[in-house]
């Protein structure tokens, strides 16, 4: 690592890791680090809980199912999430009422700055819905990950769809539940390895009561979600597909069929293709509801 922050410093970079949260230019004139660190390692074990480090590199889904496959509970939830353990800080990964940040206990880094190697807490992670402090602190490879996982299983099934389907199996296991999460995710996403995407491309937007309130009014059936006492979280998505644009298609660029949070890329789109069709979503939305709303992956 010392090595490569040397030959870095001066030079415009970037981390990559599976690429699936990633917005890239035709060309970039700079360092890409692909970040492929292995290994996973049992650090503690009590009778509550292990604690596991995954080096950063390793596949997010496959460490899910080597946690669950070992008796450590709490990542199920998260299962199919396309990428990196090294990833899953940044954006803090989140999906069927769980989110990464729930089970990270520290995060390793690498500083380019000061070339040094670091543990940070959670605490100083500044976890919050799809965002922590690395987003804006560049310098800080993440080089592992470790997590405090549950040995007893406390299933979170709240979500609408894994409610349905758990209540089919009598006492569901946290493989039952990852094996749910798996067949609905199949059904709705599309497979990035088939047809190019991010995942979801806009964040669900939080606004103040009084603003979801006027919302709900007028569109009764919008997904609302409490934040705290003074906002909620609208759905994105539910705004997208009532504008009627689920299978709009723009060129290269469409709003996937199955789920309107999700942008395709039928074809060879450029990065401006991404970003200009992006902005016609955006426009829309707030014309209709007048509520902005952001673009989750990252743009290079
Ligand atoms: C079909 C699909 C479904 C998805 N579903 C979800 C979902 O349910 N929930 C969710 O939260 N996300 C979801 N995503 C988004 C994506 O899977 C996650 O953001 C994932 O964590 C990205 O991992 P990656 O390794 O591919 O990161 P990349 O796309 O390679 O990188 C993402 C960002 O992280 C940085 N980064 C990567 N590795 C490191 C590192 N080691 N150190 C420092 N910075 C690093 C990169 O520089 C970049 O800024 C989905 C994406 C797709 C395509």
């Amino acid at each position: 690592m010392p090595q490569i922050a040397n030959q870095i410093s001066n030079s415009k970079f970037f981390v990559l890791g599976g690429g699936s949260n990633i917005i890239l230019p035709e060309i970039f004139n700079g360092v890409v680090i692909h970040n492929q660190l292995l290994g996973i390692d049992l650090v503690s074990d009590t009778d509550d809980y292990v604690l596991v480090s995954a080096n950063a590199g390793e596949n997010w889904d496959s460490f899910v199912l080597y946690t669950i496959n070992n008796g450590m509970c709490g990542l199920e939830n998260l299962s199919l999430i396309p990428g990196t353990v090294g990833a899953s800080p940044i954006q803090n990964i989140g999906a069927y009422g769980v989110e990464v940040k729930d089970f990270i206990e520290s995060v390793e880094v690498f500083d380019i700055k000061s070339k040094q190697t670091k543990i940070i807490s959670k605490y100083e992670c500044s976890f919050s819905y799809r965002n922590s402090m690395f987003k804006t602190h560049p310098n800080l490879i993440v080089t592992k990950v470790t997590f405090r996982l549950l040995k007893t299983p406390k299933l979170n099934a709240r979500y609408g769809d894994l409610v349905h389907k758990l209540s089919e199996i009598s006492n569901p296991t946290p493989l039952d539940l990852r094996n749910a999460v798996i067949e609905i995710r199949s059904n709705k996403l599309p497979d990035p390895k088939i047809i190019a995407n991010v995942g979801s491309f806009f964040h669900n937007p939080v606004v103040d009561i009084a603003t979801a309130n006027s919302l709900k009014d007028k569109y009764s059936n919008l997904a609302v979600f409490a934040v705290d006492d003074t906002h909620s979280k609208v759905s994105a998505g539910w705004m997208i597909d009532n504008l009627g644009l689920k299978g709009y298609r723009l060129g290269n660029m469409g709003v996937y069929d199955k789920q309107a949070l999700v942008l395709v890329n039928h074809g060879a789109a450029t990065k401006t293709e991404v970003l200009e069709f992006a902005r016609v979503i955006q426009d829309r939305v707030w014309q209709e509801y007048g509520v902005v709303i952001n673009i989750e992956p990252i743009i290079i």
